[in-house]
């Protein structure tokens, strides 16, 4: 296992083809938009919250905490990568028919899982398929993996640093922007929602 591999897979906590999917769509975003660096010139805006985006995150350096990865929470395994600096954009997508091929035995084995009924042999033998499917996600072709495509994306605006407003319900500082009206007070959203719903 290569060592690229076997960080993402230290960092991710297992090797699954999700993961994998996700070096292969950071190795397309560090070709052609290049890599983020000191200055956030690059941001993705990712479709998905699974595994692959560990990968991405982990390879280019566009991380939820600097504020240039985007989650927008459409549940596609799509990915958009801008370069600030010429507003060039590419948008990924994985191909439904891209996956390789599953074993049936490992379906077999995640519905044992998923019942709690499966035997530490069986579970074994599961991550051994899981891996084995992740790899094969390496040698598959770039163009069977994924759609890719020129888009006209906007540049999102840099992160900035926004006052602080305490909660007069639960007395939780709070971003100045996130902080809602009720009833002449000022409330965090959760707080707020709580509020509306009484
Ligand atoms: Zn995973
Ligand atoms: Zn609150």
């Amino acid at each position: 296992m290569d060592e690229t591999v076997q960080k993402v897979r230290d960092f991710h906590g297992h090797l699954c083809a999700g993961v994998t999917i996700g070096i292969r769509a950071a190795q397309i975003a560090l070709r052609e938009i290049g890599p983020h660096s000191a200055d956030e010139e690059v941001v993705v805006i990712v479709e998905t919250d699974m595994c692959a985006v560990d990968a991405i995150q982990m390879l280019t350096g566009c991380t939820f905490g600097k504020g240039n990865l985007i989650h927008l929470d459409y549940g596609k395994n799509a990915y958009t990568f801008i370069r600030r600096s010429d507003g060039h954009a590419i948008r990924i997508i994985s191909r439904p028919d891209g996956w390789p091929d599953d074993n049936p035995e490992r379906q077999t084995l995640l519905e044992r899982i998923k019942l709690g009924s499966a035997s530490e042999v069986e579970q074994k033998r599961y991550w051994e398929l899981q891996e084995e499917r992740a790899l094969a996600v390496l040698d598959l072709p770039e163009a069977q993996l994924f759609d890719v495509r020129q888009v006209a994306a906007d540049v999102p605006k840099r992160a900035r640093l926004n006052a602080s407003v305490t909660c007069e319900e639960c007395r939780e500082t709070t971003m100045e922007t996130r902080i809602r009206r009720f009833d002449g007070r000022n409330l965090c959203i959760p707080c707020f929602e709580k509020a509306e719903a009484r």
